[in-house]
């Protein structure tokens, strides 16, 4: 895979553009929290994209159930015990996950919805993406409220 110098913020701009009239005919409210700072990271920017779009998309379809939401996307750098990673969240205010599926949403073909609407493909996209940028991916929902996944990908020092 291609990997170039990302400024992740960009990223999540161009792919909300893409998804900008969608949002708007779903009645969602887009928050965004980027870090001005942000450091660019070695990545494939058109993966990461795709992982932005089954991102929203899901946002999108718990929201729509709902009639209305909001969608917040932030980034921000952290310094963990592993290293530095840029953070990405993507929360949305939908019907959420109920507890008993958490632990096979990443599974192919795992899908809640009828047919037509899902292939159950979108999340286990998204966690092979993240895995081959050496990244972690994780959910956390609550039924009724809403959902947020984090993804922390690595920044890889560019000074050498
Ligand atoms: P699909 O969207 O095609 O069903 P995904 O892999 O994208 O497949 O998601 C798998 C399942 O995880 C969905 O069918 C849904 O039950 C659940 N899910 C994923 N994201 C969300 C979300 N933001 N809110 C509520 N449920 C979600
Ligand atoms: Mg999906």
């Amino acid at each position: 895979p291609e990997r170039l110098l990302v400024q992740i913020n960009e990223v999540v701009q161009s792919t909300l553009s893409l998804q900008a009239y969608q949002l708007r005919v779903d009645n969602i409210t887009v928050q965004l929290e980027l870090d001005p700072e942000l450091p660019q990271t070695l990545a494939d920017p058109h993966q990461l994209q795709q992982v932005l779009l089954n991102l929203i998309t899901n946002a999108r379809q718990a929201m729509s159930e709902k009639g209305s939401g909001v969608l917040t996307i932030r980034t921000r750098n952290c310094e963990t015990g592993d290293g530095s990673f840029i953070e990405i969240t993507v929360s949305d205010t939908g019907i959420g996950i109920p507890a008993q599926y958490l632990d096979k949403i990443f599974n192919p073909f795992f899908t809640t919805k009828p047919v037509g609407q899902g292939t159950g493909l979108g999340l286990s996209i998204c966690y092979g993406i993240i895995q081959e940028h050496k990244g972690q991916i994780w959910v956390e929902s609550h039924e009724g409220i809403g959902t947020t996944v984090f993804i922390r990908l690595p920044v890889i020092s560019t000074s050498i």
